[in-house]
């Protein structure tokens, strides 16, 4: 064992007894670990999307659990550092991360609180599994970390999500959630193959501060959710402190309200501790889920999946909150506008519903949505107004800029490089499905790549020079330089 391995090793000791088999865990934590993605199946079916990673040479194994997700074996780049990455099509997601979800189960139609979401990993991994006619509220309390929640919502084409910013301990009751996730702040053991620096055990004082916030963020998800509800709690660490002890500690309070769920077989990991530190759990704690680092190849994680018999002790009388119907004056205004200023025909809105909070402009699939004062974001961003005209969202062109008829470019690499690296460029000839040998006017055009919109450019009657959000624009060129990180 080298210095390092053992360094590392040092601050998980006293987690040896639990561990199942000490040498793989040990050979586990010091080695990089694989990269692994999961498809966003809104946007492109998991075989598709392998078949087009593999064609510019990347090697995809699926997992069984979760075909959709995929471990990344091989490739000519780092898979973030591609188009399809870029576009939303699917999500680097760690294979341990994405069971929580698998075990919370969202079905179709179903309304969903994931209650500490950012970056939002699982929120987009939840808006896939309700499909359009569900509804995913994901909270988050740092406002800097939910700006990337609503970019990674936004990336990934979800408009059936809202997002709120509020402490998930103070989460307005009021909606009877089918299920919530609870993913938790937590101490981050699991993550130390990505962030492999020595590391010591948490101090006392710090798991005692983490668990009572898990304990009152879980009491509060029990507390939102229906009778006969579900809610999985999961972390990223090994300590009982945040795992059983507080599943432990939540089901005792409960007083039978709540019950541990035995989680599918076909799930990988360990039964959950049964006791810890001289303190036995509740028999139902080891129907949790641990999964350490050497079960999947990737990192650790804890769930428990826990069904609300009734309502919990703790959960008030609160009436629901007020639901906001799409602006169907601001929709008509939008859509009309993108189909005079680019074609856009109005069926490439069809089953979306558009709201309006000041400037701004949303596409949802829900016609109704709960409006509480903590909401942010009313699903996908679709334009703005900017005073003289409205300004389309790059995410909305992700989704309907490939219909576009007027005012499309199509880009060769070279020439989107060089827009990219902020020179003006020829637009070349109009889009060919365009109206016959209408020209390009001054303005706004939509700027596609492979057939997908990207973004915006302005055309100044001689060259366009791109107007793209500037943190997308420096990712996609990132793509660009890469070997095989662009579809030919
Ligand atoms: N589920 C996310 C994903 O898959 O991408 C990861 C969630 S991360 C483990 C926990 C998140 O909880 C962090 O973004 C953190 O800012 C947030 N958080 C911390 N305290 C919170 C609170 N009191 N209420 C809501 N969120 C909180």
């Amino acid at each position: 064992m080298s210095a390092r391995s053992g360094i590392v090793l040092s601050a998980f000791e006293r987690y040896r007894a639990l561990v199942d088999d000490w040498a793989a865990f040990a050979a586990a934590v010091v080695r990089p670990q694989p990269h692994a993605l999961r498809a966003n199946r809104l946007r492109v079916a998991p075989e598709e999307l392998r078949g087009r990673l593999e064609a510019r040479g990347f090697r995809l194994a699926p997992y069984p659990w979760a075909p959709e997700v995929m471990r990344v074996e091989g490739g000519p780049c780092p898979p973030g550092s591609t188009f399809e990455h870029w576009l939303g099509l699917f999500y680097l997601q760690e294979a341990a991360a994405a069971v929580p979800v698998v075990a919370l189960d969202p079905q179709p139609g179903e309304r969903i609180l994931d209650l500490s979401a950012a970056p939002g990993g699982k929120s987009t991994q939840i808006a896939e599994r309700v499909g359009p006619s569900g509804l995913v509220v994901a909270n988050e309390a740092d406002p800097a970390r939910a700006g990337w929640l609503l970019a990674n919502l936004g990336r990934m084409g979800v408009a059936s999500a809202v997002v709120t910013v509020c402490d998930g301990r103070r989460f307005p009751a009021g909606l009877a959630f089918d299920r919530a996730l609870v993913d938790a702040p937590c101490s981050g053991e699991g993550n130390v193959r990505r962030d492999p620096r020595p590391r010591r055990p948490p101090r006392a004082d710090r798991l005692r501060r983490l668990a009572s916030l898990q304990e009152a963020l879980l009491r509060r998800a029990l507390a939102l959710v229906r009778p006969g509800g579900v809610v999985v709690y999961s972390t990223c660490t090994f300590a009982p402190e945040e795992d059983e002890a507080v599943v432990d500690a939540v089901l005792r309070a409960a007083g039978g309200a709540v019950e541990a769920e035995p989680l599918p077989q076909a799930l990988p990991g360990v039964e959950g501790a049964g006791g810890w530190d001289g303190v036995a759990f509740l028999p139902e704690v080891r129907r949790a889920r641990r999964i350490y680092p050497h079960h999947l190849d990737s990192g650790g994680m804890f769930l428990a999946r826990l069904r609300l018999r009734a309502p919990v002790p703790w959960a008030e009388e609160a009436t629901p909150p007020p639901e906001e119907a799409p602006d169907e004056a601001a929709g008509r205004e939008v859509r009309a506008w993108m189909e005079e200023s680019f074609g856009i025909p109005a069926e490439a809105f069809e089953g979306l519903h558009v709201y309006r909070s000041g400037e701004r402009t949303w596409l949802s699939t829900l016609p109704r949505l709960p409006l509480w004062p903590e909401r942010w974001a009313a699903g996908l961003p679709l334009a703005h107004w900017t005073g003289r005209h409205w300004w389309p969202s790059g995410f909305a062109l992700h989704r309907v800029g490939r219909l576009a008829r007027r005012q499309v470019v199509d880009l060769e690499p070279a020439a989107l490089r060089a827009l990219l690296e902020g020179q003006a460029v020829p637009p070349g000839p109009p889009h060919a499905s365009g109206p016959a040998g209408e020209p390009l006017r001054r303005g706004l055009v939509i700027v596609r790549y492979a057939g997908a919109g990207l973004g915006l450019a302005r055309y100044d009657g001689d060259l366009l020079h791109a107007a793209f959000a500037r943190e997308r624009a420096r990712q996609l060129l990132g793509c660009l330089e890469q070997p095989g990180g662009m579809p030919r």
